[in-house]
């Protein structure tokens, strides 16, 4: 391995290295190393690495150390993507200049008063970073001249490209003295950034910093083999399994950001949506929010999450896979920085997505491996954790006072230990605990090659229906554990209680074809199998004991080893696997969908 040389060798002087001493920085970052040397003798250069790895820094220091505060007209010119990215360039500009005396850096973007901004301007900035569309306005007005600057800097090129500030770029780039040096960073080399470069750039000598050292050690990388419809209790399993407090998502479109967030909301989370449809003020109200947040879920598109510099990311999910491998690494580099160790997650949902896993795998050859479904046991700290919490809040109830007569009497039974009245009360208020059965209804049913189906019989009726009645009375739950309980509010389980007494004349109790009448059937998942001692009795029995569904419109029941299919009529295949969702069999929580075909 080559030395990492110190900042003073690559050639900075004093003041910057007092500012990036103060700035706790102690060793240049590899883009820093290599390109600091580079900007300092005036050379052009196009940088190519990923989030996260010190760009600003790279050009920033070079920028101020070749800016003449003693001159008041502007000499650098900063191009970023969103008004975010230019604030936060600005500010580690300004940190950086901190001991650079009558240097000032300005930062326009849209959003802001224009007014507001062309004061900042004519108190004589030296070094401009901005927004391309509010600098082609500043420029348009004349209130930004740009014929004495002598740098350009393009952050997040292929940002901007993409956030169709091609044009704006290429006539700020004709605006400027040809002779000056123009800089180019991006995370990705596209042909229209090639072509930018061809154009704009003399010479440019290339910097690439290997993906590979990118995607650091200190991230944890993880893929689930899941299905479309389980993705979200999947992450939530994963959010309350691993206690994840600040987490960001990242989906595909805007329209699943703002879907999947109104779910998370649904279920009890503090989730956001940034996407670029949001005003520049409401984005920024919702970055500031999760900077600061312990217990907040972003959810974003790549091209809104793009270059938001987050030290506190705890893991990132990727809840639809990312279209290449480079938009992961770029993804996942929100995570693990800062000294701070991070999780990724990537959700493949079909074999495209693991194809793609594939090309990930090696263009970073890092390590994904299939990752586990917290179990039981992880999910049973937490839940006791939230009991106590629960309780300590309670204490702090008026209310509890009126049954005051009551503790005191079951206190004073000397038949009674007080242990036992508490066991029971918790048991009524909290259970039952989380089981693992929850953890196989994430498994893809087409991959488990070990699961042979049991082909079961068409199920005789008479056999099925009164006991298995019983068994699945394991249902006054309204809360079956965290999990069950987030999945299900309180006002549906209790309907549940409810339901299958009310419901059955009405919704099942039609009078029944007979099979093989030509009824359109559909088939239901059941989250238990062999391993739960599951026969086709038994879900037979509980199907018809819960939903009054004569057991021979049931059709054919294949028994795997950690879950099963019944046959049920597809009219009601829904309401089916729903009022299953909330009972017992054998003891078992039981979870259930209607399955794709
Ligand atoms: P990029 O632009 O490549 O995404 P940034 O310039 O935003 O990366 O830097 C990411 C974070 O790393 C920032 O918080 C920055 O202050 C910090 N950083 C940059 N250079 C160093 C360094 N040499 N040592 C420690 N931290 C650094
Ligand atoms: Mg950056």
């Amino acid at each position: 391995m080559q030395e990492i040389p110190t900042f003073e060798q690559l050639g900075l002087t004093a003041p910057l290295l007092e500012a990036i001493s103060d700035m706790g920085f102690t060793q240049p970052s590899a883009i820093q190393a290599s390109a600091i040397p580079v900007m300092l003798q005036g050379k052009d250069l196009i940088g190519q690495a990923q989030t996260g790895t010190g760009k600003t820094a790279a050009f920033g220091a070079p920028v101020i150390q070749l800016a003449d505060p003693s001159e008041r007209f502007p000499q650098a010119i900063i191009l970023c993507p969103t008004r975010e990215l230019a604030v936060q360039v600005a500010e580690e500009l300004k940190k950086l200049s901190k001991h650079v005396k009558g240097l000032h850096i300005c930062a326009v973007y849209g959003g802001e008063s224009i007014d507001k901004q062309i004061k900042a301007l004519q108190k004589g900035a030296q070094i401009i970073v901005g927004t391309p569309g509010r600098v082609m306005d500043h420029m348009d007005r004349g209130t930004l001249k740009l014929e004495q600057i002598s740098m350009v800097v393009l952050d997040e090129a292929d940002e901007m490209l993409d956030m169709g500030f091609r044009e704006d770029i290429e006539q700020i780039l004709e605006s400027v003295p040809e002779e000056r040096q123009t800089v180019l960073f991006s995370a990705t080399m596209p042909p229209p950034i090639l072509s930018i470069t061809k154009r704009f750039q003399k010479d440019p000598e290339m910097i690439k910093i290997a993906s590979k050292a990118v995607t650091v050690s200190a991230i944890t990388q993880y893929y689930f083999d899941v299905k479309g419809s389980l993705k979200l209790e999947l992450m939530i399993r994963l959010i309350e399994g691993y206690q994840l407090s600040q987490i960001l998502v990242f989906c595909n479109t805007k329209s699943m950001t703002d879907e999947l967030t109104e779910k998370m909301i649904e279920k009890g989370f503090d989730a956001e949506a940034l996407h670029g449809d949001l005003r520049q003020n409401q984005r920024s109200m919702v970055l500031n929010t999760f900077k600061k947040g312990k217990g907040s879920i972003l959810v974003a598109t790549d091209v809104a999450a793009r270059g938001i510099d987050v030290d506190n990311v705890e893991a990132v999910f990727n809840y639809d896979m990312p279209n290449n491998e480079e938009i992961y690494v770029h993804r996942i580099g929100r995570t693990g920085r800062a000294g701070k160790s991070g999780l990724a997650f990537t959700f493949c949902s079909n074999r495209d997505n693991l194809r793609t896993l594939e090309d990930i795998r090696k263009y970073t050859k890092a390590e994904i491996s299939e990752g586990e479904i917290p179990g039981k046991e992880q999910l049973m700290i937490i839940k006791k954790r939230k009991i106590k919490e629960q309780i300590q809040e309670s204490m702090q109830s008026p209310d509890i006072h009126q049954f005051k007569e009551i503790a005191q009497e079951l206190l004073h039974d000397e038949t009674l230990s007080p242990e036992l009245v508490l066991s029971s009360l918790l048991n009524l208020q909290f259970g039952p605990l989380p089981t693992d059965d929850t953890v196989f209804i994430f498994a893809s049913p087409k991959k488990r090659s070990d699961d042979r189906p049991e082909r079961g019989s068409r199920f005789d009726r008479d056999r099925g229906g009164r006991d298995s009645d019983r068994r699945g009375s394991d249902r006054r739950g309204n809360d079956r554990g965290s999990f069950a309980q987030r999945d299900q509010p309180r006002s549906r389980s209790r309907q549940g209680d409810e339901a299958p007494a009310g419901r059955p004349e009405r919704e099942f109790g039609r009078p029944k074809p007979a099979r093989g009448s030509g009824e359109k059937m559909s088939r239901i998942f059941i989250n238990l199998g062999k391993s739960a001692r599951i026969k086709p009795g038994d879900l037979v029995g509980a199907i018809a004991g819960e939903t009054g569904l004569a057991g021979d419109r049931i059709g054919h029941i294949e028994i795997f080893d950690h879950f099963s299919f019944v046959e049920v009529p597809q009219s009601l295949a829904r309401e089916i696997s729903e009022t299953m969702s909330q009972v017992s069999i054998k003891g078992k929580t039981v979870h259930s969908e209607v399955a794709r075909s």
